[in-house]
């Protein structure tokens, strides 16, 4: 077997692999570079067949999770190439659609299982579920006849879900060639023996800052960072408060349907939808978005006439909604994605939270493997090679852990 990276050696996102035996290929991953504002053809790895179907051994792409930077040229991928993803992953792309413009359709993703092998010509791949910010999020495992690879996708091991990567650690997969290991925070250069936050020291800092919030507190994270939404949920539901989702996270975690997950229509929340979704249902007359909520939505008379009772799931496009309350109420927003995006886009968020006199509080943490967890993992799997991928510090991964072979972008690497 061998492989290449086509883009991922020396940054974060775009990731996609390619994988070659007896003459076939498939890939991991087809992201979209973080820079790139949306999918375009030229971006599309030189793979032959990827856009025109012209190959039958491009035998298909196994997608790791539903981040953009790994499925997002997915849409340009012709159509005779089947695609994989995890079926909870699939799931929350078919329940984004309605609300989001989507960079491929996801009725075209065939789904695969945790730790069920399937197989494509001479591979044999098998999906470790993972511990990652996005949800349903896999390493793989790719077998030949006589070679291993095993790529981390994107991991960590402070989230929810640790557990899975500590299992995977305790009883890894043997005789592993080749590690193919994520290295996104490496180019922190931050303490590299400290510990990044876990999502329950999360939880408790948020819990502190909604208890001690003298009024409404808006919470700006991603409803589609399941773990994310449980935290704040939780600390929410600690210090007393309703928690108030918006259409979007209600209708997600409905055709999730998991019992460990709460549900709207069980008035587990409450929900508020937004002028912008409402403007879009009625657009797309898609009103059976609001089928079964009726008990549970609430409207800003009612967060106004009590707004120390709320944690309010909030975003960017919700600024008119909240100015639409009285000014003399007092708000809190909890900010919780990568910090690097309030310096880069959201001067307009902080200039709002400015005017209204609105505290703007950092409370995050990352979806990603801290350096000592990166080291553990590397050393559990004992592969005779490690090459770095979604990550602009290879060389900083060379120097902590062992046999590291940094393979550039496009070069064929023996494995
Ligand atoms: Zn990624």
């Amino acid at each position: 077997m061998r492989l290449r990276i086509h883009r991922g050696a020396h940054e974060i996102g775009g990731s996609c692999v390619e994988l070659q035996a007896e003459g076939c290929s498939i890939l991991l991953d087809i992201g979209l570079p973080l820079d790139a504002p949306e999918p375009a053809p030229s971006l599309l790895p030189a793979i032959s067949g990827l856009a025109d179907g012209t190959n039958p051994n491009l035998l298909g792409v196994v997608i790791s999770h539903s981040h953009g930077d790994h499925y997002g040229l997915g849409g340009l991928v012709h159509s005779s190439v089947p695609m994989f993803i995890g079926p909870r992953a699939k799931t929350m792309l078919m329940a984004s659609t309605p609300f989001i413009r989507l960079p491929l359709d996801p009725n075209a993703l065939q789904t695969y299982r945790n730790r069920e092998t399937f197989s494509l010509g001479p591979f044999a791949i098998t999906p470790f579920l993972t511990d990652h910010s996005a949800f349903d999020a896999y390493s793989l495992l790719v077998e030949t006849n006589d070679k291993r690879v095993f790529y981390s996708g994107d991991i960590r091991a402070h989230g929810r879900k640790s557990y899975l990567v500590e299992n995977l650690l305790k009883k890894p997969p043997s005789a592993i060639d080749t590690l193919l290991l994520e290295g996104t925070t490496l180019s922190r250069s931050e303490d590299r023996s400290s510990k990044s936050t876990t999502e329950l020291e999360l939880e408790n800092q948020i819990f502190n800052e909604i208890r001690d919030a003298p009024g409404l507190v808006l919470a700006s994270f991603s409803p589609q960072n399941i773990d994310r939404f449980v935290t704040f949920y939780k600390a929410a539901r600690r210090a007393g408060r309703e928690f108030i989702g918006d259409v979007y996270l209600a209708h997600i975690l409905s055709e999730l349907n998991l019992a460990t997950l709460p549900q709207a229509a069980d008035r587990k929340f409450r929900v508020y939808l937004p002028q912008r979704q409402r403007s879009r249902i009625i657009a797309d007359q898609a009103f059976h978005l609001l089928n079964g909520l009726g008990a549970s939505r609430i409207y800003l008379e009612e967060i106004g006439s009590k707004p120390e009772g709320w944690v309010m799931l909030f975003r960017e496009s919700m600024m008119p909604d909240i100015d639409r309350l009285p000014r003399s109420i007092s708000a809190t927003l909890l900010y919780s994605f990568w910090p690097g995006y309030l310096a880069q886009e959201n001067q307009r968020l902080q200039r709002w939270c400015e005017d209204r006199g609105i505290p703007l509080k950092l409370l995050h943490t990352s979806g990603h493997a801290d350096t000592q967890t990166l080291i553990r993992f590397a050393k559990a799997l004992r592969p005779k090679t490690v090459i770095p991928i979604h990550t602009m510090a290879s060389a900083v991964m060379e120097r902590l852990i062992p046999n590291v072979v940094i393979v550039p972008d496009g070069e064929w690497h023996t494995v």
